[in-house]
């Protein structure tokens, strides 16, 4: 097995940002089963003091980690400041989280007697993290997974370890050890094994959908652990008819273009009604135009910073290219001002006449436009994706909002909102490619602990009346 080292890159000057050797595997797993059975036995109220403590030290440190974030990602450093506080925010929802859904009932009933409801951990739980959210995504399992009495190991991107390295101090800083909350770094290699291993009792990934594909197929055969995905989209936006155009613009432009485009919720695919098409388009490509590309502390702030590396800058060029030869045309070029570094222009193309559109998600800045004729057409091409994250209505009346709402297969689905920035206070998860059943945000608290019923009674108590010799 190799053990290369790991190494992430500032994508906006390309220079190298942290170093580190991967985990062991072995060694990871065995102490974070060590440590299980006292974090599983400290009280709740205790383990909810020390995710407290931990908002406390992110809160401290927060002007240093989002600094890092925004070195890390390419991200501009408002947008890595607002990472940060959702961190915190994290916090607080987990606790409710777990109160409201997972807590102790009692369910007497004359037929069964005595009889309650309560939760237990699941043990020793693997999180994936992606590197787009290096630090709020991979925590939005870890949070509710602590205060659920799980240990956790956390293997964040092999893009952002720096990132992840500073979220886990702030754990252990609060008096989580590095035994309950562990950093474990590597890359794909890593990942692999930590989800093959037999020590561990489930998953908690956030990435792509191919995988997530791969971690569902080799887990295929292991129903005893679990599986909890958050994967990409290839959002919908769907536009009709408003007064209120310039506001519409400035959702899609934000929806389409925050991050560099690097957003699961992002939006890929602008549906337009055919009679708004030549007053929209133009003002989306104009507003566009004046988005500001940058680096994280450029002054004036950028609106959206480079995509994550060259490779990626890379694919996205090629898949604009695939776009434009079979049929797309090009509203907005995607340019590349810098060939070593991965700066990329927001990128228009209209692809109604492609025939064959291929359904993947691109991640980056790429907007393509499909223009339909009616609201039934304009539902059909929206779910035209084998994807299911979010999607978004601009414009319409509430009857087609409520059409769209009834029709839209995705776990996110929006009115006259954006596609980007769902709430961690709600379930946070999609259908199809883009999930198996088991959304993150609020209901994170679902999958971090398995519910046990219980009938007890404090003496036993014959039960058999029929059938039994005197
Ligand atoms: P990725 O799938 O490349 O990597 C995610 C994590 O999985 C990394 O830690 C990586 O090392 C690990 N990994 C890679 N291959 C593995 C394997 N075979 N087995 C086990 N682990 C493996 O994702 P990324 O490029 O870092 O992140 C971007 C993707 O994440 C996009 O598709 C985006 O839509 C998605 N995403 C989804 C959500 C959501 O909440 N649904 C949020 C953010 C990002």
């Amino acid at each position: 097995m190799t053990t290369a080292d790991i190494i992430s890159f500032e994508p906006a000057t390309g220079a190298e940002l942290w170093r580190g050797t991967p985990c062991d595997v072995d060694d990871v797993v065995a102490r974070a089963r060590r440590a299980w059975p006292a974090w599983a036995a400290q009280p709740l109220s205790t383990r909810m003091e020390l995710v407290r403590r931990f908002a406390n030290e992110v809160r401290k440190d927060a002007e240093a980690l989002a600094t890092m974030i925004a070195r890390e990602t390419g991200k501009p450093l408002w947008e890595a400041h607002a990472e940060v506080e959702q961190l915190v925010a994290k916090v607080e929802v987990s606790i409710r989280a777990y109160a409201e859904r997972t807590s102790q009932r009692k369910l007497d009933s004359a037929l069964q007697g005595k009889m309650a409801l309560r939760h237990k951990p699941h043990g020793v739980l693997v999180v994936l993290g992606p590197f787009n959210y290096p630090c709020h995504l991979p925590n939005a399992h870890i949070v509710p997974a602590l205060i659920a009495g799980n240990v956790v190991v956390f293997k964040p991107s092999e893009k952002a370890p720096a990132s992840g390295e500073m979220l886990a101090r702030c754990f252990n800083r609060a008096g989580i050890s590095a035994a309950v909350m562990q950093f474990a770094p590597g890359g794909p290699l890593e990942g692999q094994r930590l989800i093959a291993h037999e020590g561990i009792d489930g998953v908690l990934f956030t990435g792509s959908a191919n995988t997530g594909i791969a971690i569902n197929r080799k887990l295929a055969t292991r129903p005893d652990k679990l599986v909890a995905l958050e994967m990409g989209g290839n959002n919908a936006m769907v536009m009709w008819d408003t007064p209120k155009l310039a506001d519409a613009a400035s959702l899609i432009v934000q929806s389409a273009f925050s991050s560099a485009g690097q957003r699961c919720t992002a939006a890929r695919r602008l549906i337009v009604k055919a009679s708004l098409y030549d007053q929209i388009v133009p003002m989306v490509k104009s507003l566009a135009d004046r988005v500001i590309v940058g680096a994280p502390f450029d002054e004036p702030a950028p609106f959206m910073g480079p995509v994550i590396d060259n490779a990626a800058a890379d694919g996205l060029s090629e898949s604009f290219l695939y776009l434009m030869s079979h049929g797309g045309r090009a509203i907005k070029h995607l340019q590349r001002p810098d060939g070593t570094l991965p700066f990329l222009s927001p990128a228009i193309i209209d692809t109604t006449a492609m025939t064959d559109r291929p359904d993947v998600e691109l991640f980056g800045p790429i907007l393509q436009v499909i223009r339909v004729e009616d609201f039934d057409e304009a539902i059909a091409e929206a779910n035209n994706t084998r994807f299911g994250l979010a999607a978004s209505l601009v414009g319409g009346t509430p009857q087609e909002y409520n059409r769209f709402w009834a029709n839209m297969r995705a776990g996110i689905v929006n009115w006259n909102r954006a596609t980007i920035g769902p709430s961690h206070a709600a379930p946070v998860g999609g259908v199809g490619l883009s999930g198996n059943h088991r959304p993150s945000g609020y209901y994170a608290a679902d999958y971090c602990a398995y519910p046990v019923a219980s009938g007890e009674m404090e003496q036993p108590r014959a039960v058999i009346g029929v059938g039994i010799r005197p």
